[in-house]
């Protein structure tokens, strides 16, 4: 069955360690081409993340878009998928869909300018923060508990302007409901899961749920093991709770994979890497219907992505 992950953090170890082999290296990445090959990933979104070590320099995200382009895409299997028709050649011919998103405005500087650069290069989607403050909001962990600046509320209006798609994961809840009410287009949280199952600040509330589900958004549920469970080691199972409460709320159109693969410090048991979907898949099989399965591991941010998707090549 095809999978489509919305979100990784392979481009952030490559950053960091560029010698890694994003072909074959089967210890210090989670997510390879021989692993998505043999996981049938359909698509993939790689998050361009500034780890904490690094400074916040608009070239090092322009960076991380050259190794997406030089050690990503240069591999013939890999298609850039930044329109509608990119996505849809995609699921024809059966390769692999790359899409760009940005996890943390820090590096853009406070300059919209930027956040337009990023949406000419292909960066389709946006998430405001990491887990503290920056100049546009607070993250979760921001003991403070602020929500969006001025600049970061004009942030949201530019990216609705110019088509970038809103990312909540991350933001702090205040940050959450301001986005909310601000936005005019659909957002999502592309790797979160269900405080009402694990209570995580990660993780997000039924009324937070409700709201992206209103806005025709999609949540990506995600393996990292503290966000699943309080209890460690986590097998997959566990996902299953953080699932079903989504359906209850009336999401089971609005929710999808967000694995959050390489930046994953805690791997739960039998999803260790983007190589293991198989077992995601078969476990999945056995407590819904295929068609739900279906739309829950690829059908739904596909069909999410080919609404809010940009119509032809952008520029
Ligand atoms: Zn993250």
């Amino acid at each position: 069955m095809k999978i489509f992950d919305a979100h990784c953090d392979v481009l952030s170890k490559l950053l960091e360690n560029p010698e890694l082999d994003f072909v074959h290296e089967r210890h210090r990445l989670d997510v390879t081409l021989d692993r998505m090959v043999e996981a049938n990933i359909g698509v993939q979104n790689f998050a361009i993340y500034l780890s904490e070590r690094m400074s916040r320099q608009f070239q090092f995200v322009l960076d991380s878009i050259d190794l997406f382009c030089q050690r990503i895409l240069s591999n013939p299997q890999m298609r850039f998928v930044r329109s509608k028709n990119d996505l849809r050649r995609v699921a024809a011919e059966g390769s692999i869909g790359a899409m760009l998103s940005l996890e943390g405005v820090d590096a853009l500087q406070e300059n919209l300018a930027n956040v337009r650069i990023l949406f000419y290069l292909g960066v389709r989607s946006v998430g405001i923060t990491w887990n503290y403050a920056n100049w546009a909001a607070d993250g979760v962990l921001e003991p403070r508990r602020g929500g969006l600046t001025e600049l970061g509320r004009n942030l949201v209006k530019e990216c609705n302007r110019i088509g970038m798609i809103l990312d909540v994961s991350h933001l702090s809840e205040r940050g959450f409901w301001e986005l909310a009410e601000l936005s005019n287009k659909p957002f999502i949280a592309s790797h979160s899961n269900v405080y009402a199952v694990r209570q995580h600040p990660r993780n997000l509330n039924d009324e937070q749920i409700k709201s992206i589900i209103s806005s025709e958004g999609v949540m990506g549920i995600t393996f990292v093991s503290p966000f699943v469970d309080a209890v460690q080691p986590v097998a997959i199972d566990k996902l299953l709770p953080h699932i079903d409460r989504v359906c209850s709320l009336g999401g089971s159109r609005h929710l999808g994979l967000g694995s959050d693969f390489d930046g994953i410090k805690e791997w739960m048991i039998g999803l260790e890497h983007a190589g293991k979907y198989g077992q995601l898949v078969e476990l999945l099989q056995k407590h819904y219907s295929e068609s739900d399965v279906k739309r829950f591991v690829y059908g739904n941010w596909y069909d999410f992505y080919s609404k809010h998707l940009p119509d032809g090549q952008a520029n």
